[in-house]
């Protein structure tokens, strides 16, 4: 039976990247919740007038959403970058199914619309 198991090192890396080109297709904001339908705002966009990218949100979501902008990529997909020096050199400490960023890496790579 052949190895699937995924490289550490492709996984951060494969994360980062996906980090990188999904924001770099986003508005790039700075993004900011308004309370008027609870919509998220950019300060790029202009869609009927306002800078909305969504309304009409559960107020939680628009925190998250809002939270989560675009800016938020960079570093982390450079903090993953970064890991994947240590897991290449093997001086991550943690074991692969414990490592944070790792975690992370897959939540990102198996989330999203791929
Ligand atoms: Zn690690």
């Amino acid at each position: 039976m052949a190895d699937t198991k995924i490289n550490p090192v492709e996984e951060l890396g494969t994360a980062a990247a996906k980090l990188r080109h999904t924001a770099a297709e986003a508005h790039g904001g700075p993004w900011a919740r308004c309370d008027v339908g609870v919509a998220v705002i950019s300060a790029d966009v202009q869609l009927y007038g306002a800078p909305c990218i969504a309304d009409r949100l559960y107020e939680p979501d628009a925190d998250w959403i809002t939270l989560a902008h675009p800016g938020l990529a960079e570093p982390l997909a450079a903090w993953l970058d970064d890991h994947a020096s240590d897991h290449s050199t093997y001086d991550c400490g943690w074991d692969d199914s414990e490592c944070p960023a790792l975690s992370l890496a897959r939540e990102i790579n198996g989330g999203g619309r791929g």
